[in-house]
């Protein structure tokens, strides 16, 4: 086995046999994946569209799950439910259904024993997929369907290509015309290439990474997929944890403008002012920040609240600090509606004292003499979504940079952002956001940011009174409730001039009725139907004929949707029908009541962000988690239910997740593990370590190349240089 990365050692002159074997068998890793048998150059077209251009990539494509066709039921015996079965397929075709969008393709499974009918939904892929002479395995559900039993929308496997001990076949996340067939076939072709898999960190054994990914494709059990799983989960982390580490050292090594505190101006003219008193966590964390801007190193902090918690104030006064001191302040918003949101609040709050202050989005008109104020410096805090990042935009003397909600920017914006900086001098950075990382792992995950939390609301916010209901009880208990809500006399907080009563909330899972069966190879769950946005605001505007019912979702044009938040929070609508584009961040203090339509097919804390949009205001707050009849309530819910506090239903969602699924994506904020899981603590704390002893010896930096080339990915997203 070669000790190291192939790469790394190509060049060197001694032990000349020993490194031309690694040279040969640790480049075909990194080759393109045209050297595997039946990728050609169309299929390599394809794949590098979705970034699989070299066999390592191709190993790295890991099954999103695993089928398991193990014992299959002849036809003969097959009963309603899930079933596995084993035979030929026949007679298939593809055929528009009568409603638009949905094409049916079915044919018929033969085994010894008898047939059975299979109809997959938009799947017209199929009928490319099976040839007759070959036998294959299928799983899905077997169902009554438009009076006829059929295998419906099941996943499906050669027969020759699983392996037979086990029935176990992975699924792939199909890229383009690529499906998950296909994956495996290739995958097939590359079996002997596994060989050539280089080892890339120095603290496991020898060959662990090539049993890893081995495993990872082909299963000798469950066990082999879990012990591949641990490796790749701990590679991952070991890579994300140097990368931290190695950002701080970067960041430590940057100048940048020191900011010196204005005791007087802050405390005594801006707090001071302001009409309430700011909790002791705003104080603190306010605190940590203008320390942190006094040093002539760029202060990399993320400031941690839950919904609500203040943290804009806490921005505004970082802002007002680092203007003082001469500098200028890009506060970046996810949205074009919070932006508008943050222009508002911050003008009202800094106008006061002299700020200059400007809106950039893609909206603003007169772009040309804006930016050219902003670069002549005659504009101090400048908010905007990524349209302030364009080329063009450029700063005198840039000192602070604010991003709000901090996961939704890309890595490529925060870099754009800091060549935007003055000359060799890197802008402070303050991250927001709203999702919590449990306390346990903040060190850990992102050791090159300080952290700042905010675990206190300002006084006299209520909790917001969740209830589960099932969608029966809605007519019963709901929708007196809604009314009850609508009749309110207007909140003393809530800004709208014209509104009628208080607000309401209304969040749906998808925008329009979409056809069954699409969502791809797993079959249909049952359980619960989704309302769609458009569905429900029309059944509602039918419910409340009185009412202003409109509704709000993601593919609106901009424009469109500013327009509707503008009526929702100028008080002109009661109830708005949403996606959960109303997620992150959005401020109406009249809105109390939310109603959380298939609530349980949200996350824990999507679902602790969406019920922070209520409860920003005086009057008492409300959530209704509906979710459908024959299911019994969740954990998840039943906690959401009891808990307002952020952090603790974080831990709990640690918990919850735990390890079972098994390769899912997990998208945590700015981390996107794509194969940890958070919930691994143990594997953490080992990473942590080993990582540790690694950049004890600064020679390895050097000799592991490929582990070190890695890692740049991680290193964009949480620095700006
Ligand atoms: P989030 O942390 O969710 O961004 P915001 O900064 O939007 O929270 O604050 C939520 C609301 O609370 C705002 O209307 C804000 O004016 C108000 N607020 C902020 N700090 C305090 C405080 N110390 N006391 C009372 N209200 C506050
Ligand atoms: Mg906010």
């Amino acid at each position: 086995m070669c000790p190291k990365g192939g790469r790394g050692s190509a060049g060197k002159r001694p032990a000349q046999v020993a490194s031309f074997l690694c040279y040969n068998r640790g480049m075909e890793f990194f080759e393109p994946v045209e050297v595997l048998k039946g990728i050609g150059p169309k299929t390599a077209e394809t794949l590098r569209k979705y970034g699989i251009r070299t066999v390592r990539d191709f190993f790295y494509n890991l099954p999103r799950d695993y089928e398991n066709y193990e014992a299959p039921t002849s036809i003969f015996e097959i009963r309603p439910g899930k079933v596995v079965i084993k035979g030929r397929i026949d007679s298939l075709s593809t055929r528009r259904a009568r409603r638009r969008n949905l094409s049916v393709t079915e044919g018929v499974i033969r085994d010894k024993t008898g047939a059975v009918k299979v109809v997959w939904f938009n799947q017209g892929y199929r009928v490319k997929q099976f040839s007759p002479d070959k036998e294959y395995f299928f799983t899905g559900s077997f169902e009554l369907k438009n009076g006829r039993y059929s295998l419906i929308s099941p996943s499906a496997a050669e027969v020759a290509q699983v392996d037979a001990r086990t029935g176990l076949s992975p699924i792939y996340v199909a890229h383009g015309s690529l499906k998950s067939h296909d994956f495996r076939r290739f995958m097939a072709g590359a079996r002997e290439k596994f060989d050539s898999v280089p080892d890339l960190l120095p603290s496991v054994a020898p060959g662990t990474r090539k049993k890893a990914l081995f495993y990872a494709h082909f299963p000798s059990s469950l066990k082999s997929v879990q012990g591949a799983r641990d490796y790749l989960a701990y590679e991952e982390l070991f890579e994300l944890i140097l990368a931290s580490r190695l950002n701080r050292r970067e960041n430590e090594k940057l100048r940048a403008v020191s900011i010196p505190f204005r005791a007087e101006k802050v405390r005594g003219e801006f707090v001071a002012g302001l009409p309430f008193k700011l909790t002791g966590a705003q104080r603190r964390a306010a605190w940590e920040i203008f320390q942190d801007m006094e040093k002539e190193s760029p202060m990399n902090r993320l400031l941690q609240g839950d919904v609500g918690s203040g943290k804009t104030m806490v921005a505004a006064m970082a802002a007002y600090e680092a203007i003082l001191g001469g500098g200028q302040v890009a506060l970046l918003a996810p949205t074009a509606i919070l932006a508008t949101q943050h222009y508002e609040g911050l003008v009202e709050i800094l106008g006061k004292f002299g700020v200059r202050t400007a809106l950039l989005t893609g909206a603003t008109k007169k772009k040309p003499e804006l930016k050219k104020r902003i670069s002549e410096g005659e504009v101090d805090l400048v908010i905007g979504t990524h349209a302030l990042l364009t080329d063009d935009t450029e700063f005198s003397r840039l000192a602070l940079v604010i991003i709000d909600e901090q996961h939704r920017f890309g890595v490529e914006q925060r870099q754009k952002l800091a060549l935007k900086s003055p000359a060799g001098l890197a802008p402070h950075l303050l991250s927001m956001t709203a999702t919590p990382i449990p306390r346990s792992l903040q060190l850990t995950v992102f050791g090159d940011l300080d952290v700042s939390i905010l675990d206190e609301l300002p006084k006299g916010r209520q909790p917001v009174t969740t209830t589960i209901l099932t969608e029966v009880d809605s007519k019963e208990k709901l929708y007196p409730k809604m009314r009850e809500i609508m009749n309110s006399k207007p909140d003393a907080k809530g800004r709208g001039k014209k509104a009628r009563g208080q607000q309401i909330y209304w969040i749906c899972k998808a925008i329009e009725d979409s056809s069954a069966g699409s969502s791809g190879e797993v079959g249909s769950r049952g359980g619960s139907e989704i309302t769609s946005v458009k569905k429900r605001c029309k059944r509602l505007k039918e419910v409340f004929p009185e009412r202003r019912v409109e509704f709000l979702h993601g593919k609106m044009k901009p424009a469109e949707k500013d327009a509707v938040m503008e009526r929702f929070s100028e008080g002109e609508i009661d109830i708005l029908v949403s996606t959960t584009v109303v997620e992150v961040g959005v401020d109406v203090p009249n809105a109390t009541l939310m109603v959380i339509e298939n609530a349980e097919s949200y996350g824990l804390a999507q679902l602790h962000q969406l019920r922070g949009r209520v409860g920003r205001g005086s009057s008492e707050a409300f959530c209704y988690l509906l979710t459908s009849g024959d299911l019994k309530p969740s954990r998840r819910l039943l906690e959401l239910a009891r808990s307002n506090d952020g952090f603790y239903l974080a831990e709990v969602d640690l918990k919850l997740r735990g390890p079972g699924e098994i390769y899912g994506a997990l998208q945590h904020g700015a981390l996107d593990l794509r194969i940890a899981s958070l919930s691994d603590t143990k594997l953490i704390s080992r990473a942590q370590k080993d990582v540790e002893r690694f950049l004890k010896n600064p020679e390895n930096m050097v000799k592991y190349k490929e582990l070190m080339e890695g890692i740049t990915k991680y290193q964009q997203i949480t620095t700006l240089n």
